[in-house]
């Protein structure tokens, strides 16, 4: 019977937000052995998707008695800055203990993220791979699935069979890379040999250039590479990387694995590189300013027959390590009275719990980021009233969170003049209507709608908001797609957008 384990580190970090620690991924999701096997084939589960199709896939080739799961460790936070090196070694000790302890292995699944960096080194998820080689040995197979927004390493690379990039952004299918990646797994415990080739460009595009839907760049480059799969090529993965991360090895990635075919690997990695670099001009941000925001929001507030709009800010995204807490669009919606508008989802605990002592239907003075000291996070009073208290637990039903079980922490929805608010106490970005319809919120009787999120939100608004009616606003933020707005100190240089005169030649 085949024994296989399973474990993974997932972590996107913002440079430019605080560090984070075991706290951060135990709020989010830690989980140790059998554990993770109950969550992979629960019905609800609260962890990692791709796990759950890692299993799904193994447990219909083999029915669920027909191998044997080595589940260790998965530890994933939200996005926030690097991960603190005390606990990452203390992580890894549990990895390497769990992997001494598993006996013989015929393969590993490692559920990675590959956009983390450490206080003691941008490449801990390179670290994380070398040790599972380093402790498998070089002959057990090891399959790694990724985010789109990793920054590959050759430590990542050369440690690993295969890795396998999500192809959706927002990311509606990890489910399936995890299912990808057992097959492929399969694949090298019954005796192919995987042979990969990998080419970067310098390409840093903003985050909300990289989505992946019909006549987004981005998307048209990974359907190209997903037409070139055949019986000699594996897969073909193609990450765009995640700026704010600000490492050398950012820049977007194509890595072709073929069936022990190494020049066509090389052949077809450059010929996607290629026709990645030449449509560059399109990875350029259009977003709108606020003062333009404003005005649209108004006009749809005064006007029910206008369709609604919805606005994202993208450089407050908890999804990219924004603290989902800046005022910027609020204070200017709310000085200009618009009215019929929604927003959140907010993080404050502390504006929560002062809700909660105030009481449903009670009126008072909503202080927000009263308890906190991130740069951007500025703070903002104002005349409220309590609409509900919610304990922030729901079954989602749409986008990424379909299905799943998501904890907002304690929350509360408050009215500010026009503008319902929905704070929460766990901090995370809006990634469908059911984070204001579960909490009683009516979605689709609001005029405008304002979204902590870059992007991810579009699959779980989607069935009322189209393209057309979604803006972008341009405001100040941890993950503002306004690159030039940035101290960089990591990413190399030059690097398309950020300086325009970046060059590229394929290699000979
Ligand atoms: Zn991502």
């Amino acid at each position: 019977m085949k024994r296989i384990a399973i474990l993974g580190f997932a972590l996107e970090s913002n440079a430019f937000a605080p560090p984070c620690g075991r706290a951060d991924f135990e709020q989010r999701g830690y989980y140790r052995g059998a554990d993770i096997t109950a969550q992979a084939r629960a019905e609800h589960p609260a962890i990692y998707s791709g796990i759950c199709g890692f299993y799904a896939e193994m447990d219909r080739r083999h029915g669920p008695a027909g191998w044997q799961p080595v589940p260790i460790v998965h530890a994933a936070s939200q996005p926030a800055g690097p991960v603190e090196e005390g606990f990452f070694r203390e992580l890894l000790g549990e990895f390497e203990a769990g992997l001494q302890a598993a006996g013989r292995l015929d393969g590993v699944y490692v559920a990675e993220h590959g956009g983390a960096t450490a206080t003691h080194t941008h490449d801990p998820d390179g670290e994380v791979f070398a040790l599972v080689r380093r402790l498998v040995g070089p002959d057990v197979p090891v399959v790694a699935t990724l985010d789109l927004h990793a920054n590959v390493s050759d430590a990542m690379m050369n440690s690993v069979d295969i890795l396998v990039g999500y192809r959706t952004n927002p990311h509606v299918d990890i489910f399936e890379r995890g299912e990808e990646a057992a097959r492929l797994l399969e694949e090298l415990m019954a005796g192919t040999r995987a042979t990969a080739y990998r080419v970067r460009l310098p390409l840093v595009g903003p985050s909300v250039t990289l989505l992946t839907a019909e006549g987004h760049p981005y998307g048209d480059l990974i359907r190209l590479g997903q037409s070139r799969i055949d019986e000699r090529v594996m897969n073909v993965t193609i990450l765009a990387g995640f700026a704010f991360a600000d490492t050398p090895k950012n820049g977007m990635t194509v890595i072709v694995t073929t069936r022990d075919d190494p020049a066509l690997a090389r052949s077809l990695a450059i010929e996607l590189a290629s026709a990645g670099w030449n449509d560059r001009q399109r990875y350029v941000p259009r977003m709108i300013p606020l003062d333009e925001a404003v005005e649209q929001a108004r006009a749809v507030g005064a006007d029910p027959m206008a369709p609604s709009l919805l606005f994202a800010d993208p450089a407050d995204n908890p999804g990219g390590g924004g603290r989902g807490n800046t005022t910027y669009i609020l204070a200017a919606f709310l000085k200009a009275g618009v009215h019929g508008c929604i927003a959140g989802v907010f993080f404050d605990p502390a504006l929560v719990e002062q809700a909660r002592r105030a009481g449903e239907g009670a009126r008072f003075r909503a202080d927000l980021n009263t308890r906190e000291s991130a740069r951007f996070s500025e703070p903002l009073s104002w005349d409220a009233r309590v609409v509900h208290l919610h304990d922030g637990r729901f079954v989602g039903h749409h986008g990424m969170v379909e299905g799943k079980t998501v904890d907002l922490g304690p929350s509360a929805v408050i009215a500010l003049d026009g503008i319902t608010l929905v704070v929460i106490s766990k901090r995370q970005q809006c990634l469908s209507t059911d984070f204001f319809e579960a909490l009683g919120v009516d979605v689709a009787g609001a005029r405008s709608i304002v979204v902590k999120s870059r992007g991810h939100f579009r699959a779980g608004f989607q069935h009322l908001f189209p393209p057309e009616r979604i803006r972008e606003v341009d405001v100040p933020g941890l993950t503002s797609p306004n690159l030039a707005n940035f101290d960089w100190r990591g990413l190399p240089r030059p690097v398309f957008p950020l300086d325009p005169e970046a060059g590229w030649t394929p290699p000979a």
